[in-house]
């Protein structure tokens, strides 16, 4: 723990609570929205006909993307509160503009149902929080956007009455803004914010609520949440005998990250909360990445360019640096740095966040937090890996721990011998459109892979299917260790078969486990499989394609398909198609972006980057690139196809074109092939000719 929060004062938020100034009713009407930014306050009775002239209709579903579009967000710091709402439709228009609503003296901003929807980017309440917004009301609120605006100090409250109480300058009872919040949460609010509440919890100030399940049969998962749940954060007692879903509290991490997206603004708490002098808990567990942004300059817009956003993103950077050189912390940055008109040129990365955790920190066993929602991907080797915001990131760093509360488990098991065309990816696209995943059953619970099939793949291809719990909408993924995990951790890590035997001990899921779901598939009837664009659900064979499919653009790479097995794949194809005598088609553009400098180094080692120029495909250096719409590969128009072996095709993910999901295998085939087509082992030859 920091010293200095030992005896930091802390107190609680007043019993009651005075918002001192106007209250910005969100509303669908543009000219209403004008009103209120030229001065006028206007009447608001909830009793009254939606839209008649004392109830005018608030505005529903507020996106955090509306609140903070992505561009706003390569800010970091205060200047977000010149931001707020800069997205926000009112009829055709988008009425708010830079600095109106801090111009506007507004303490309380008023929605429509689903406040906050979308995004759990943590810029949005921030942004509002600098404009001057101390509370929230609407309709109903959306959870992560809620816990954000908890976790900050920002209050929330769908009573519209208070709108008529804070306007007539009454004092508000702080019990009227906890009522109905659980435990953990109401300390958070009366403390004022997560950082105020952890300083009291640490100074034994405040009691989290005590776990008392008794030993039950647990899942791996629930068992790895035992082991690390914290009893006492002030006398660092850590471990209880058994938890089960629904169980609330802290629990111990063993490495926590973060990238150039979110580190700058978790260091900008920290200076600001902790102290700009103030060591981090334990810096050698925590790791940073440069890996989002690297090769943003290449395609960032002209107008964005002009508006000087290229120079605001590269703050990101150099923020995370300075943070990561002053407090003693890994960083995984960029490969070299040169000035280039005063602005950091991009050459690749040293590594993704998450293929390089799996490559070289995970182990069995551990709690691992990311601020990421691919953290999961670390799952592979029997870890516990889950994605959080900001706050919970910089409160890390100063307690090791993260709120959790334990979700319930389901199983998803894959019997059989799958074909030797058929991946992991293939897998993941089989199980995201079975109707309980697509009918949003999973989210936020744990996916527990297992059976043959899954057993029988490489701890790299595990990780394709541990990332993409992330578009399950699972809280996270895992497969219990076993003796492919003690072979990758001994080849990779240089570890002894005796100690990587030792992590795993005791993680499995015990007999009589509960899952909330039971899911069984047959590994020997699924064929390599595409998602449709628009979501990664959308998946189906191959073979059921109605007509041909023709490709501009080909792109392999990111954390999930830049480790060395995605690189054996597509060297694979691409060496059969240059026996054949063939090349990449004409007019394809082909990409293979590796997920780390060692992923980098095993493909010269092995001559793929001989095959890949050969076969006429573009090798680049590692970094999320394309896959967050931010390097090459990216589509530029709407009719550009592009064949991806990344794991979503939201629209406008990788540009604004049509984005196919599919398997390395079928990448590469497909990039060969000039169209969508799968690849067949064993005829060696593109089948659906
Ligand atoms: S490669 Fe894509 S999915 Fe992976 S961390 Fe980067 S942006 Fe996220």
């Amino acid at each position: 723990m920091i010293e200095s929060l030992r005896t930091r004062p802390v107190h609680k938020v007043p019993a009651r609570v005075r918002f001192d100034g106007r209250v910005l009713l969100l509303t669908e009407d543009p000219a209403l929205l004008r009103r209120q930014l030229a001065g006028e306050d206007l009447p608001f009775d909830p009793a009254a006909p939606v839209g008649s002239p004392t109830h005018p209709k608030l505005r529903d579903n507020i996106s955090t993307d509306e609140i903070t579009p992505a561009y706003i967000c390569y800010y970091f710091d205060d200047t977000l509160g010149q931001f707020p709402y800069l997205g926000l439709k009112a009829g055709e228009e988008f009425p708010l503009v830079r600095g109106s609503v801090r111009a506007g003296g507004f303490v309380a901003s008023v929605a429509g149902t689903r406040r906050g929807k979308g995004s759990s980017r943590e810029a949005s309440p921030y942004a509002e929080m600098h404009a001057g917004i101390r509370i929230v009301i609407a309709e109903s609120i959306e959870r992560i956007y809620r816990e954000n605006c908890q976790n900050l100090g920002v209050f929330t409250s769908t009573d519209f009455s208070l709108i008529q109480r804070i306007r007539n300058g009454e004092e508000i009872e702080l019990e009227e803004l906890t009522r109905g919040e659980g435990g953990i949460s109401r300390g958070i609010i009366e403390y004022g914010g997560l950082f105020n509440y952890n300083v009291a919890r640490l100074q034994g100030k405040v009691e989290v609520p005590v776990v008392t399940t008794t030993k039950r049969p647990m899942t791996i998962a629930e068992k790895i949440f035992a082991r690390h749940w914290v009893l006492d954060a002030a006398k660092e007692r850590v471990g209880i005998p058994a938890v089960k879903p629904g169980d609330q509290g802290f629990v111990r991490t063993d490495i926590r990250f973060s990238h150039e997206y979110v580190t700058p603004m978790a260091a900008i708490f920290f200076e600001e909360l902790v102290g700009k002098n103030e060591p981090v808990n334990d810096p050698a567990s925590v790791f940073f990445f440069r890996d989002h942004l690297t090769f943003l300059s290449q395609v960032m817009r002209p107008e964005h360019v002009e508006m000087g956003l290229l120079d605001v993103a590269n703050q990101l950077e150099a923020k995370q640096r300075i943070f990561a050189g002053e407090k003693g912390i890994k960083l995984y940055g960029e490969l070299n740095r040169q000035n280039l008109h005063g602005a950091l040129s991009a050459t690749g990365s040293e590594a993704i966040c998450h293929s390089k955790i799996l490559e070289a920190h995970a182990e069995p066993g551990q709690i691992i937090i990311g601020s990421d929602s691919h953290t999961p991907h670390a799952g592979a080797v029997g870890c516990i890996a889950f994605g959080v915001g900001t706050t919970a990131i910089f409160n890390s760093w100063i307690t090791k721990d993260v709120r959790v509360e334990v979700p319930p488990t389901f199983r998803v098991t894959l019997e059989g011998t799958k074909p030797r065309n058929v991946t992991a990816k293939d897998f993941m696209l089989e199980i995201l459109r079975h109707p309980y995943i697509k009918g949003g059953a999973a989210i936020g619970q744990i996916i527990e892979y297992a059976g043959d099939a899954v057993a029988s793949l490489s701890v790299d291809e595990r990780a394709t299917m541990t990332n993409m719990a992330a578009e399950v909408g699972a809280f996270t993924g895992i497969i219990a260790p076993d003796e492919k995990t003690v072979e990758y951790l001994v080849a990779q890590r240089g570890m002894s078969p005796a100690a990587a035997r030792a992590l795993c001990e005791g993680l499995y899921s015990d007999a009589g486990a509960t899952y909330v779901k039971e899911i069984e598939i047959d590994a020997a009837q699924i064929r390599p499989m595409i998602a449709l664009p628009g979501d990664p659900g959308n998946g189906i064979y191959i073979d059921d394609l109605p007509s041909d499919v023709k490709i501009d653009i080909a792109y392999a790479g990111s954390c999930t398909a830049g480790k060395k097995d995605d690189m054996d794949m597509y060297a694979k194809v691409f060496r059969e198609a240059l026996d054949r005598g063939e090349k990449v088609a004409d007019g394809v553009r082909c990409y293979i972006q590796c997920g780390s400098q060692e992923v980098f180094a095993y493909c010269r080692e092995k001559g793929y980057d001989a095959v890949f120029a050969a076969v006429g495909a573009t090798f680049i250096e590692p970094s999320c690139g394309a896959c967050i719409n931010a390097g090459p590969g990216i589509s530029r128009t709407r009719d550009e196809v592009t064949i991806s072996a990344i794991n979503r095709n939201f629209p406008g993910r990788s540009g604004p074109g049509q984005l196919y999901l599919a398997s390395p295998y079928t990448v590469a085939a497909s990039a060969i092939a000039g169209r969508i087509v799968a690849w067949d082992a064993d005829a060696r030859q593109l089948a659906h000719a």
